[in-house]
C-alpha cells in the first residue's frame, strides 16, 4: 500500500476525496481555535469527539424525567428499566460477543475488580497474576489490590511480561517462558488487549490458549482496542473482558464501561461474585422480598440500575457504530494509519523512531512516537498549534488518527508540523 503513497497535501485530499466514510466527520463537534479552523485532533484514544446527536439522546431522556418523572422507568420513549439492553446487541457486535456474554455498567478499574472476584481465585500455591510491564497504572494497581486484599504480598505475585532488553514490544515466546517456568504458581493472566502505551495488539487468542494450557484465568482489558480493532472475544476464548467507552466508543468523560463473560461461565452457579438487586431475575426485581435469583450471564455482575443519561450518551455512539460496522472503520483506519506510517517515515532525521508494530495486525489506529532527546516542550508547542496528541514520558507522543473523524489531510498536516517543530 504505501509504494503508492505521495506525501503531498494534494494526495491527502485525494484520499480524503476517495474515503467513503468521509460524511462521517461532519457527524461529530470538531474543536475549533480562535479563527474557527479545526483543531487536529489525535486524541481519540484518551476522550472520543462527541457525536452531534448525543445532546439529542440525553435531551430524551431528561424531557422523559421531566415529563413522566417515576413513570419513566416503564413509559419513557426508551424505557429506563430495560435500557442497558438497548446497548448489549452493538456492543456484542463491536467486540465480536454473543449478547449473553455482554453488558454495559460501571467504570473499567471497578468492573475490573467484580471480574476478579470471580476469575481471580487464588490458592497458597497458584495465585500469581501476569501483567505486562508497562500495564496502565490503573490495572497495575486494581490486580496489586486484589492480591493484598487475598493476604498476598504484591511484590512477589505480579509477575511482569517485559520487552527484551532493547525492544519496546512484547513477544509472545517470552509469555510462554513465562507459563512454562511458572505456570503452576499463576492465577491469573490480565493483558491489555492493545496496550496504552506502544498500541501495539497482542493476539488475544493464543494469550487465551497459552493460558488455559496452565489452568490460569485469562482477562484481557480492552481499553484501547474497543471500537479500534475487532477482537473476537467469543471466539479468543478468554474468560473476560472490561472496557470503557470514552475513548474509542465517543461516549463522554467518565461513561460507563463494558464488560465480557465469555459464554462457558454463563450458568457456572459455582463462580463467586458479589450481587445487588440488578443482578436478580427481571420478572421478579420488583417482588423485593425473594431470594436471589442470578440473571445467566453478563448481565448477572449488575449490582445497581444504572446512569441513564450516560446510557443515552453511549446509545447515540453506539447507533452510529452499528450503521458503519467495525469492518468499514477498521479498513480505513488501516489505510489512514498506513499513511500516517509513511509520512513520519518521511521525515529526514534519526531522531524519530515509531514503536509501534509495523504489520497493521499487530496495531490499531494509534502510532506512538519516540523522539530523541525530546521532551514535553514539544509536546505543547503541538498543542499550541491545536495539534492534540497524548505525551508519555520520558519521550513518546501517541498519536490516535481516528476513522470516523480524522483524516488524510489531518495526518498530513499533523506531520508538516512535527518536522517544522524538530
Ligand atoms: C483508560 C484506561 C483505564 C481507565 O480506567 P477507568 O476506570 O475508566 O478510569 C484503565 N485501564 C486501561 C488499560 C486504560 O486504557
Amino acid at each position: 500500500m504505501s509504494s503508492t503513497f505521495k506525501a503531498t497535501l494534494d494526495f491527502a485530499k485525494s484520499l480524503d476525496q476517495k474515503d467513503t466514510l468521509k460524511h462521517l466527520r461532519n457527524q461529530f463537534h470538531i474543536p475549533k481555535d480562535n479563527n474557527g479552523k479545526d483543531w487536529i485532533y489525535m486524541c481519540g484514544n484518551s476522550l472520543g469527539l462527541q457525536p452531534k446527536t448525543t445532546k439529542q439522546y440525553i435531551n430524551q431522556e431528561l424531557n422523559d424525567w421531566a415529563n413522566l418523572g417515576v413513570e419513566g422507568h416503564f413509559e419513557a420513549q426508551n424505557p429506563w428499566m430495560p435500557y442497558h439492553e438497548f446497548l448489549t446487541d452493538a456492543m456484542a457486535k463491536i467486540v465480536g460477543a454473543k449478547p449473553i456474554e455482554v453488558v454495559v455498567m460501571n467504570t473499567l478499574t471497578t468492573n475490573l475488580h467484580l471480574l476478579m472476584v470471580s476469575f481471580y481465585q487464588p490458592t497458597k500455591k497458584k495465585y500469581k497474576i501476569v501483567i505486562e510491564s508497562d500495564a496502565f497504572p490503573s490495572d497495575r494497581y486494581a490486580v496489586e489490590s486484589q492480591l493484598n486484599f487475598h493476604g498476598f504480598n504484591s511484590k512477589d505475585g505480579v509477575i511482569e511480561w517485559k520487552p527484551r532488553e532493547g525492544e519496546e514490544l512484547l513477544r509472545m515466546e517470552d509469555l510462554e517462558t513465562i507459563l512454562d517456568e511458572q505456570g503452576d504458581e499463576i492465577a491469573l493472566l490480565l493483558i491489555g488487549g492493545v496496550n496504552y502505551y506502544t498500541g501495539q495488539y497482542l493476539d488475544i487468542k493464543k494469550i487465551a490458549t497459552l493460558g488455559h494450557a496452565k489452568n490460569c484465568m485469562v482477562g484481557i482489558d480492552l481499553a484501547h482496542g474497543v471500537g479500534n480493532i475487532k477482537p473476537d472475544l467469543h471466539d479468543s476464548g478468554v474468560d473476560f473482558a472490561a472496557w470503557c467507552t470514552y475513548k474509542y466508543l465517543n461516549s463522554g468523560p467518565g461513561s460507563l464501561g463494558g464488560l465480557f463473560i465469555h459464554e462457558k461461565h454463563a450458568h457456572n452457579k459455582d463462580l463467586k461474585k458479589f450481587s445487588g438487586w440488578w443482578s436478580h431475575n427481571k420478572a421478579t426485581r420488583f417482588n423485593m422480598r425473594q431470594e436471589l435469583d442470578i440473571i445467566p450471564g453478563a448481565e448477572g455482575y449488575q449490582l445497581s440500575n444504572p446512569p441513564i443519561l450516560s446510557m443515552a450518551a453511549i446509545k447515540a455512539s453506539l447507533d452510529m457504530f452499528n450503521d458503519v460496522g467495525m469492518d468499514a472503520l477498521r479498513e480505513k483506519s488501516e489505510q489512514l494509519t498506513g499513511y500516517f506510517e509513511f509520512l513520519i517515515n518521511q521525515i529526514d532525521t534519526d531522531r524519530i523512531k515509531v514503536i509501534t508494530p509495523t504489520n497493521p495486525q499487530e496495531r490499531g489506529c494509534q502510532l506512538s512516537v519516540q523522539v530523541k532527546n525530546a521532551d514535553k516542550s514539544l509536546h505543547k508547542a503541538l498543542t499550541d498549534n491545536h495539534i492534540i496528541t497524548d505525551w508519555r514520558e520520558p519521550d513518546v507522543i501517541r498519536c490516535a488518527p481516528v476513522p470516523m473523524y480524522n483524516t488524510f489531510q489531518d495526518v498530513f498536516n499533523m506531520v508538516e508540523k512535527l518536522k517544522t517543530l524538530l
